[in-house]
């Protein structure tokens, strides 16, 4: 007689934040279940003294994804998670930031859902409230913003997401912070102006937020493609366009030692 199946899984998939880059801004359940995990599957975002809390028995597996960089693909990740939790009891997922801000985490959970394998995710603290933290930027403020956008800049938009709508972003939020936009700010920035900014908007990048190489690049729309180009700024990095960047003149000076 064939036996049903009453548990396919041992273990559990945990979605993991990893926060931008500052260990300490890991958050204390995310750090325990590094510490007690049996596997961790990571992505090349998450810094290197996070990556030291993983617990010497885990075993280790990059997931690494950065730009132009070679990575697996994303449903090769989700079938390993899948493998890997038929036979350990804890599964970490580790991304960067937040697993569901632009991280795929609810894209990866949805597949581990309909794989029937227990997942549950563990926040983290999203670079594109980090990063401008540290840089002495606050997102909101009684005098000068009190609404805020999350978007991203990545080229591929309309691919597996819809388009961004620049002109309306510009006109609905007084605060505007972009993921993945380094590489295509000279097509974000007259899209931003059309749609009603005026070019002499500030705007900051913050480059590896929160991590000892963070670096800033301060200018307005007007001047920053030139900037980037003229100062060679990379990814990874946070832009924050707003009112707010002009806090970053006092606030700048207090920021966190990392
Ligand atoms: N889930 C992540 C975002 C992943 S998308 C989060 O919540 O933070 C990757 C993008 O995040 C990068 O291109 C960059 O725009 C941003 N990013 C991640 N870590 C960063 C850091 N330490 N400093 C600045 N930007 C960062």
């Amino acid at each position: 007689m064939a036996r049903v199946e009453t548990q396919q899984y041992l273990g559990k998939v945990y979605l993991v934040g990893a926060g931008p880059g500052d260990p300490g801004l890991m958050t204390l359940k995310g750090k325990q279940l590094l510490e007690h995990a049996d596997v961790v599957v990571y992505d090349a975002l998450v810094s290197p003294p996070i990556l030291a809390m993983i617990g010497d028995r885990a075993e280790r597996i990059d997931a690494g994804k950065r730009r132009g960089r070679h990575s697996k693909l994303q449903s090769e990740t989700t079938r390993i998670l899948i493998e890997k939790a038929r036979t350990n009891a804890v599964v970490v997922r580790l991304k960067g930031g937040d697993p569901f801000v632009f991280g795929r985490g609810g894209e990866e959970m949805e597949d581990l859902v309909k794989a029937g394998v227990p997942v549950e995710v563990v926040p983290g603290m999203t670079s594109g409230i980090a990063a401008p933290a540290y840089a002495g930027i606050p997102l909101t403020h009684r005098g000068h913003s009190s609404s805020v956008t999350f978007v991203t800049g990545h080229e591929a938009a309309g691919k597996y997401r819809p388009q961004v709508n620049w002109g309306a972003i510009a006109q609905g939020s007084e605060t505007i912070v972009i993921y993945m936009g380094i590489h295509n700010l000279a097509n974000i920035v007259p899209r931003l102006i059309e749609g009603g900014l005026r070019p002499d908007t500030p705007i900051a990048l913050v480059r590896w937020g929160t991590l000892p190489e963070q670096e800033e690049l301060v200018g307005t729309l007007t001047t920053i493609v030139r900037q980037v180009e003229e100062t060679r700024f990379e990814a990874p990095a946070i832009a924050v366009i707003g009112k707010v960047v002009n806090l970053y003149a006092t606030l700048s000076n207090c920021r966190p030692s990392v």
